[in-house]
Order: C-alpha cells, then structure tokens, then sequence
C-alpha cells in the first residue's frame, strides 16, 4: 500500500513541491484546502493532477480533526501559516491563531484521532507528524552561525507564534511519545515564491525593468543578511526528517550568509543591468524590528540525514530572473494561476 500524506499549505510555495516530490516517492497526497471559491486551488489542480483535496482551516479544529479522519494519514506535513513577516505586524493577533493556535489544532487532531491520551501513548505505527518551524524564531542572533541549540530571541509576530509552534511540537513528543519533529528551515526560494518577499520582488522587478514594463524598484533594508536555498532541495529534507529513526529537529539552510545588497546586485547582473541606475531606497519598506544576520549550521542534518543542498546562492537567482523575464515576456501574472510553471 502507498504511504499516505496530509499536506497543510499545499497552494504555497512549499507545500507544492512537497506534493511533487512525495509523488514521485510514490506516495498518496492529499492536501488540506480552506475557503469556498479559493483562488489558489485550481494553481494546485493544475500542477499536481494527482492530488486530492480536503477541505480544513488551521482556525477550526472540527475541520482538522475529520480532515486527519478522513485521510487517514501515514504523515502530516503542516506547512499552512500566515507566512509574511511585514503582515504579522498588521494582524498579529490572526498570525497568533493560523501560525500558532494552528500548529495546536493540528496536532490535537492527530492525537485525538490516533486516541492517544498521557496514559496511552503513542504506538509504533503512529502518524508522524512534520512542523514548519523557521529560522526567524532565531531573530536577534546570539551567536553565528545558528544551530539547533542557538537560543531563540524572535522579532517579529511571526517569529514569536513560530517559537510557539516549535516548543508545542516539542512537547507533544515529549508529553505523548508522538513522533513529532520540527524543521527550522533558512529562507528557500524559488521561481513559485510569494511576490511579496524580497527574492521574487527584486527577480519580477528586474524582468519588469529587463522588459520596458518598469524604470525603478523599491527596497527597503539592503544590509539585512540571509541564507538563501532552493525550495526544491528544502522539501527533501522536511520528507528525510518523517523517515528517521528517531524523532528530532533539524536545521535546514546552506551555510552561507548574503546581503539584500548583494542579492540585488546578483540578480541585475543576470540581466546584464547595473543595480545602482533602478534601485530605490524606501524608509517606508523598513521593518519596525528587523533580523540583521541569518546563518546556518547544517552539520547535523547532513550528518544525521545525509542532506545536502544542491543549487548555489547564483544559480538560484539566476533561475529566478530567468524565470520571471520568460513569465513576463510571454504575458503571464505572477499573482493569477497562469503563472504556476
Ligand atoms: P506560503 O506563504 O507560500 O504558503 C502558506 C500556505 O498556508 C498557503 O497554502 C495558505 O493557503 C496556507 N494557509 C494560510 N492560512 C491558512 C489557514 N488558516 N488554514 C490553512 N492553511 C492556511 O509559504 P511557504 O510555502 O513559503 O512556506 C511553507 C511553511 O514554511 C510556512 O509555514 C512558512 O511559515 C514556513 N517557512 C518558510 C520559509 C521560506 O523561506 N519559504 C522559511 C521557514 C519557514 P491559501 O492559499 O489558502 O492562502
Ligand atoms: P523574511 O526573512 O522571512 O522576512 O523574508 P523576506 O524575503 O520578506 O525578507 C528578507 C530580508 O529582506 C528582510 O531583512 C527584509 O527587511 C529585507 N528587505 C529589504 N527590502 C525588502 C522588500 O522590499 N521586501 C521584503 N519582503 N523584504 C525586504
């Protein structure tokens, strides 16, 4: 029998190539769909034929549970969440409830449905469940680069209800024996990433400027540093994590830091254009606390998993910038579901 997969965010960037590589594992996936007329659905539909759709909303926990009833999952992935720093300022408090309370809900739904209570404990065949914790619960770092023992000082609402997430699953695996882990994933990026974040706003404003479409773009923090990866090579490792032995969190990044600045500058050059003519530095894109420096230490994911990331910090960029010039020049939206390669 095909191993079963719950996959929660699966219209996002992650939860797409997830769906993607777990079929080519051969697996059955489902993934976890919430409103009536959801737009990014039918963007699903179309690049993964093979999936199937239940309907569910991190904010209700009925929904969770007969979702988990339902599938009837060997494996969760619960990728949903209000996933943009900037906006978790703006609605804090839903940020809480979706990329917080969500991760609650979801593994209550797994516990009551596996009936497992803190005198029955969790059995061998038990649903394993994966949780997208990130390296901004890291925020005002204490120490470079960042591993799994680096404590936490989040900076954001975001980054807060992610520390949350992070600590629940940690003691739902300690409290009921669940086989539950958390991947505490640097920046990864793709050409499906979100338009709003700086990779694919700095890779459409350049197609944009490339094609006659736009004469500036505006940035805020050019100095901010991250360790940028390839989505791709981020979900292999979320899949590695559900087939250790044991359960533990990772660290998932590339071991290298660059600057916004440097970004920018890497992704213009792809086009053959010089950054400093179009870019334009905006206070108003500045954030009310901001990460500095991002960087990770992946030693124990490649020891313990034998993951390793296959696609450098230029080809990355490179590949975005191709993408969107080709996406642009043949008519397509970013925002519209044409636009999903
Ligand atoms: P996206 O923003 O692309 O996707 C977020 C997903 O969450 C969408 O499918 C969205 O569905 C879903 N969602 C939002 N609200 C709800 C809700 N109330 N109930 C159910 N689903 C909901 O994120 P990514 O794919 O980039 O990231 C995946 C996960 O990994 C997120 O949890 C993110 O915070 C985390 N992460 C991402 C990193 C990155 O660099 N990409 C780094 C570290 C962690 P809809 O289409 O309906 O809006
Ligand atoms: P984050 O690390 O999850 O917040 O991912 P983002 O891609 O949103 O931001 C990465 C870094 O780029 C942050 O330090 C931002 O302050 C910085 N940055 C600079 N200008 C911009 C911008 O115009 N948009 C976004 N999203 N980030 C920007």
């Amino acid at each position: 029998m095909a191993r079963r997969a719950l996959i929660t965010g699966i219209t996002g960037q992650d939860g797409s190539y997830l769906a993607e590589h777990l079929l080519s594992e051969g697996y059955e996936v489902w993934g976890l769909v919430r409103g009536q007329a959801n737009p990014r659905v039918s963007r699903v539909r179309k690049l993964l034929q093979d999936v199937q759709l239940v309907r569910g909303d991190l904010l209700d926990q009925g929904s969770l549970i007969s979702a988990v009833e339902k599938v009837r999952p060997d494996e969760v992935y619960n990728l949903g969440a209000i996933s943009f720093v900037p906006m978790s300022w703006e609605q804090a408090e839903l940020t809480a409830e979706v990329t917080g309370m969500g991760v609650l809900r979801m593994l209550e739904a797994i516990r009551v449905c596996s009936g497992i209570s803190s005198r029955t404990a969790a059995g061998s065949d038990q649903i394993r469940f994966y949780q997208a914790s990130s390296s901004e619960m890291f925020g005002q770092v204490r120490e470079t680069p960042q591993a799994e023992t680096t404590p936490f000082h989040p900076r954001s609402p975001y980054g807060v209800a992610k520390a949350y997430g992070h600590f629940l699953t940690q003691n739902y695996r300690e409290s009921y024996g669940m086989f539950a882990v958390s991947g505490i994933l640097f920046n990864h990026e793709s050409p499906r990433r979100g338009a709003e974040f700086v990779t694919r706003k700095v890779s459409l404003g350049v197609a944009r400027i490339k094609l006659g479409l736009a004469s500036e773009l505006r940035l805020g923090n050019l100095e901010a540093r991250r360790d940028w990866g390839y989505a791709g090579d981020y979900v292999r490792a979320m899949h590695m994590m559900l087939q250790a032995e044991a359960p533990e969190d990772y660290v998932i990044g590339t071991g290298r830091t660059q600057s916004v600045r440097e970004l920018v500058e890497a992704a213009f050059s792809a086009a053959g254009l010089d950054w400093e003519q179009y870019v334009v530095c905006d206070q108003a894109l500045h954030r009310p606390a901001e990460v500095d420096l991002l960087c990770a230490d992946p030693k124990k994911a490649r020891v313990q998993l034998g993951w390793e990331p296959s696609v450098s910090f230029e080809e990355l960029v490179a590949t975005m910038v191709e993408a969107d010039i080709k996406l642009l020049s043949e008519g397509g939206d970013p925002d519209q579901d044409s636009s999903w390669p």
